[in-house]
This record gives C-alpha cells, structure tokens and sequence, in this order.
C-alpha cells in the first residue's frame, strides 16, 4: 500500500481483512483496493502478475504470500453497457474501473465494505458497515433480490459469514433466499466446488452445512446428498454425513490436515451404495455395480460442484476399499495395509462404524492392527483364526450369463 501510495495512488485494505482484524481475529488473507489500473500495478510491482477473466486483479507475491490488489469498480447502474448481464440478471461480465464510492456498493455485504486508509489510519464506510459490524449483522448492501439476482454465490457467502462470524442474519436478506436458490444451477460447477470447499473446510462445516439445509441450499450444491437425506432410513444418512462434518471441524481444530476429498466421498456414498444395489440387482457382481455406481454418481454430482479428476479417484479408493476390510487373511491384511489410500478408507470405515455402518470389531481390530509390532500382529491375525475359523475358499466359476444383457 504504500508503494502504490508514493506512486500517487490511493490505496486501501478492504474486505474480509478489514472485518477480522475489528474482530480481533486473524485475517486468511489481505485484499487491497486501488485506484491504479491493473497495468499500473503492475508497473509499480516486479513480483506482480494479473489474472482472472471476470474480474481482473493483480497478484502482488512477498514470498509465499499473495496480496490481491484490485481496481476499483464502476458502478452497476452507470455501466451498464460494459457489464453483460443474462436473463435472470446475473452479471457475466464485470470489467468497468470506477471510483471508491462505486467500489463499495458493488461490494456483497455491509461488514465486507470497510476500507482500511493507510493516509489517515481511518476506516471509510459508506454503507453503515460499521453499525452492522457492531451489531453483529449480515446485511447486503442495496435490494436483496437484486444483489442474489446478480450472483447467486452470494446466498452461499451469506450462509459461510453468518455462520463463521458468529453475525445473524438480517430477516430482508434472509426472506428472498428460498425463492432464489434455485438460481445456483446457473453458476458454473467449477465455482460452486471452490465455494463448496470454503463452506466446509474453514472449520464449521456442522454448522453450516444446518443453515444450508435450512435454506435450500445444500440441495443445490450435493443434489446427490440431499436426495439420500430425505429418505433418510433410521437417520442412517444423515447421522453418517454429521458424524464426518464433526471429523472435519474436530480435525481442523486440531491443526490436522483436511483432505477435499474424504468429505465429498461421505456426502455420496449413501448414494453410490443404493445405485451400487442396483446395479447388482440387475445382474452385476458385487464389484462391478460399485465400480459402475461410483462412476454413475459421480458423474451426476459433478455437474453441480466439479471436483477435479484426481478427487474422484480418490473417492472411488475408499469407496472401493470398504469391502476389502472384512477378509483379513494374512496376506490381504497386509496388503490393505499398504494401500496408499488405507489410512482414508480406514478413516471412513471408522464413521462407518460409528454410525451403524460397519462392525465396530471390525474398526477396533483394524485400530490395533496397524499401530502393532510384526509380533502382535501375527497374534491379532491368529486370534481371528481361533474365533472365526476361515473357510475353505471354493472356486467360483465366472458368472458368463449376466454379462449377456450388457
Ligand atoms: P474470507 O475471509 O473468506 O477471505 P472475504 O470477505 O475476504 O472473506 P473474499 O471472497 O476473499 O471474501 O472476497 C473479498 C471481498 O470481495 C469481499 O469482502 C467482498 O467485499 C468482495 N466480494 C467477494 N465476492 C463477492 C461477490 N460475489 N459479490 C460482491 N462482492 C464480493
Ligand atoms: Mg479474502
């Protein structure tokens, strides 16, 4: 800020910075305003690059950290012919530099509109973001519906804020919401997985993911999910998914790494199991139909959020790993083992567990196992053998009749 100051440019911190530090919380990242073009902060910086297609901002690297320096906005209403908007009013393209006081009534919500003054150490707030901040109030700036109207994401934004601030909700803003939500189905999958992953990685997933459903708008970001949540079976589903939410939050508190994956792959399994039925129904053996039904479901969910290929992948592991728990005859026990996704699949075998889902002999055995020295394992493999005595194996012949209906 004060480069772009000594350049001649205004310069502020704004946004979620500005709102945790009144918090006295740690702000995740710094976000900075200014009247300088993308290309002139550019020019005031070496280690700077410009990006994005609907907005375009500068990336000012200080080692590993990015400060995102952005131009002012121009204002909706006096631009609108540089501004693209589709038929349910949302903005598509938003490119149009303008001053502070346009800046700010672009902005989503009052407490994301204070700007921090670097020439004053003041904090300029056109909006009554202040009185909201000290209210502990979510409020859009300008007419609800409008704002949702013009993009959408912003009823997801509302719902992380209110839940990671501790902030309600004002009863104007909330209203429109269930009418709109529907709206989501226009964002491109590609954002709504990266709002997904700010939803439930940032430490409050269990909650938020109550305020989602409360609106109507989980349903629009795991279809797949809330299909399985409505036909809940004696709260099998929706206890599985709160007990993994909890993990989430519980790990993340702990300092724990979080990996986007695991989280998704507990919003659908109880999808994948019943297509995996199915599918076996209609002549498939026990692997083929989960294989088959974890392409299935994935594929539907993924034209709301689109997750990359290599989370699938991993979903499709642990998924596919579940069933390999039970056989635990030498070798094989063994070999889940070393499975690169073993510890994942373990992790979800043990909300399965918790859940009704698997046997909790099974997760205590497997809890001890792998923490074990070569001894007690070989003594963990015989007690299994004195308890449950192994079967012979007898050969199956190749199912060659299901495959005629393919
Ligand atoms: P976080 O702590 O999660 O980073 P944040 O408020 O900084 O919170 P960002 O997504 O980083 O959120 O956005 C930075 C600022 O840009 C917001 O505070 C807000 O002023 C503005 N903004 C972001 N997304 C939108 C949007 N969809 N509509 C209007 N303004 C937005
Ligand atoms: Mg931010």
């Amino acid at each position: 800020m004060y480069r772009l100051k000594n350049e001649g440019y205004d310069a502020y911190l704004v946004g979620g910075c500005v709102r945790d530090l009144l918090l006295g919380r740690e702000p995740k990242d710094f976000d900075v305003a200014t009247n300088a073009s993308p290309e002139q902060v550019k020019q005031a910086f070496r280690n700077c690059r410009l990006i994005g297609r609907r907005f375009r901002l500068a990336h000012v690297f200080f080692g590993r950290e990015i400060i995102e320096v952005a131009t002012f906005r121009g204002a909706s209403e006096q631009v609108q012919d540089l501004q693209k908007v589709d038929e349910d009013g949302r903005l598509l393209r938003d490119n149009v530099y303008g001053t502070i006081e346009e800046d700010v009534i672009r902005r989503d919500f009052t407490v994301n509109a204070l700007y921090y003054n670097i020439k004053d150490f003041s904090i300029v707030d056109y909006v009554g973001g202040m009185d909201d901040h000290r209210a502990g109030m979510m409020r859009l700036i300008g007419d609800p519906e409008t704002r949702y109207r013009e993009d959408p994401v912003r009823m997801i934004r509302l719902v992380r804020f209110a839940v990671k601030l501790g902030f309600s909700i004002n009863p104007e803003c909330e209203k429109p919401i269930f009418q709109l939500a529907d709206l989501l189905a226009n964002i491109p999958a590609a954002r709504l997985q990266d709002e997904a992953l700010k939803l439930f990685l940032s430490g409050y997933a269990v909650e938020t993911f109550e305020m989602l459903r409360h609106y109507g708008l989980f349903a629009h970001l795991y279809p797949v999910a809330e299909t399985s949540l409505s036909i809940e079976e004696q709260g099998f589903p929706k206890l599985f998914i709160a007990k993994a939410l909890e993990n989430t939050d519980k790990r993340i508190a702990e300092g724990k790494s979080i990996a986007p994956f695991f989280l998704i792959s507990t919003f659908l399994w109880d999808a994948v199991k019943n297509q995996a039925n199915i599918n076996q129904a209609e002549g498939m053996s026990e692997s083929v139909a989960l294989q088959q039904a974890a392409s299935q479901i994935i594929s539907q969910q993924v034209k709301s959020t689109a997750f990359p290929k290599h989370m699938g992948v991993a979903m499709r592991d642990v998924w596919h790993l579940q069933s390999r728990f039970s056989s635990r005859s030498g070798t094989r026990a063994y070999r889940l083992l070393g499975h690169p996704k073993f510890r994942a699949a373990y992790d979800f075998m043990l909300l399965r567990a918790e859940t009704g889902g698997a046997e909790p002999e099974l997760a205590s055995w497997w809890t001890d196992f792998q923490i074990a020295s070569e001894a007690e394992q070989k003594k963990l493999l015989a007690s299994l053998t004195k308890t449950a005595p192994r079967k012979r194996r007898r050969r199956r012949k190749p199912a060659v009749k299901n495959q005629q209906n393919d």
